[in-house]
């Protein structure tokens, strides 16, 4: 139904940042080494996400574009542990339906790849070596009341790079592209968590930053937090993953607050880059797609223990 989805594009699809985030997620998902965005007019016009992962079939190619087409979820306790970054099986669906969306895909072993140019659409043969491209264009051509909500392009394409960026820093491991307009504005080898953060936030941030490093078996908090002398630490530099995903959260925010103010007496706006790793039947990440919020079970325990790991890596002389 396409009005269901173009409502349910009204919560998914907020702006091109969220299609890109949904589309990354998905590449992420294929198992792809290298992924590549094209980006024009901040995402409005157009965003393409091209992926050597292993591709669509013909047959769920016509499905990709239709609701609850997943197969990323078999069972409740998949959602509840689910290690997968989409899990709703309507990103496609809700997109294709506020945009002119066209699929193009090489499934592994398949002797060519196939397009569709829409939900419904009968797949056509088409030319491409391996993977997945996703090519959205025309935001909200169908639907003007909501193309009004969107900002210029320059804070389209700021939005659209912070996705990039989250995905990139989660997975230093994928070759990645950015490019707006044609130009290149990010390009990124394969690497480790180190030098994907470095390329991101800049030497300046690591050279300006203790490593963490805290491991109490079930829970594990690494990455980089800046010290006082990086002054050019800003909002916008702070991330933070629950395993693999992320989230802005009120309780770690809070933790990494307090600890700041305690441990160097200052650094309202702290940069940091840190991946907390712990049991997902701990975690409820909130099934909202569009929400970066975390539920822990034991709330407590984890505002102590990303306080007491800061508070370990960034009180040691020198600091
Ligand atoms: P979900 O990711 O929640 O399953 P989506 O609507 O985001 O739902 O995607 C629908 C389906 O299309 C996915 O389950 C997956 O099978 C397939 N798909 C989408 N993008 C890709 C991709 N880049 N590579 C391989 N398969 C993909
Ligand atoms: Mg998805």
């Amino acid at each position: 139904d396409p009005l269901i989805n173009q409502i349910a594009a009204g919560e998914v699809v907020e702006r091109p940042a969220s299609v890109l985030k949904e589309v990354l997620e998905n590449a992420v998902d294929a198992g792809a080494q290298a992924i590549e965005v094209a980006l024009e007019a901040g995402g409005i016009k157009r965003i393409r996400v091209s992926d050597d992962g292993c591709g669509i079939d013909k047959a769920d190619l016509a499905l990709a574009l239709e609701r609850h087409a997943t197969s990323k979820i078999a069972s409740l306790d998949d959602l509840e542990s689910v290690g997968t970054m989409g899990f709703r099986g309507e990103a496609l669906a809700a997109i294709s339906s506020v945009a002119r969306t066209s699929l193009t895909s090489r499934a592994d072993g398949a002797s060519h790849a196939w397009r569709v140019d829409g939900p419904g659409q009968t797949p056509v043969p088409a030319a491409l070596n391996r993977g997945t491209v996703v090519d959205v264009q025309e935001l909200y051509y169908n639907t003007p009341a909501r193309r009004k909500f969107l900002k210029t392009d320059n804070t389209e394409f700021a939005h659209c790079d912070d996705a990039f960026r989250r995905v990139a820093l989660a997975r230093p491991d994928i070759a990645m592209q950015l490019s707006h307009n044609g130009r290149v504005s990010q390009r990124l080898a394969a690497g480790d968590m180190t030098r994907r953060t470095g390329a991101l936030l800049g030497d300046d941030f690591l050279a300006h930053a203790r490593a963490i490093e805290a491991d109490t078996g079930p829970v594990r908090l690494t990455g980089f937090a800046s010290l006082p002398a990086y002054s050019r630490a800003s909002r916008d530099a702070q991330y933070f993953f629950v395993n693999g995903r992320f989230v802005r959260d009120k309780l770690v925010t809070h933790a990494i607050r307090e600890a700041y103010r305690d441990i160097l007496h200052g650094s309202r706006h702290p940069a940091y880059v840190l991946f907390l790793d712990i049991d997902p039947h701990t975690v409820d990440v909130n099934v909202h797609p569009a929400k970066i919020e975390v539920r822990f079970r034991d709330s407590r325990a984890v505002h102590q223990f990303i306080y007491h790991a800061l508070e370990r890596s960034l009180g040691q002389s020198g600091a």
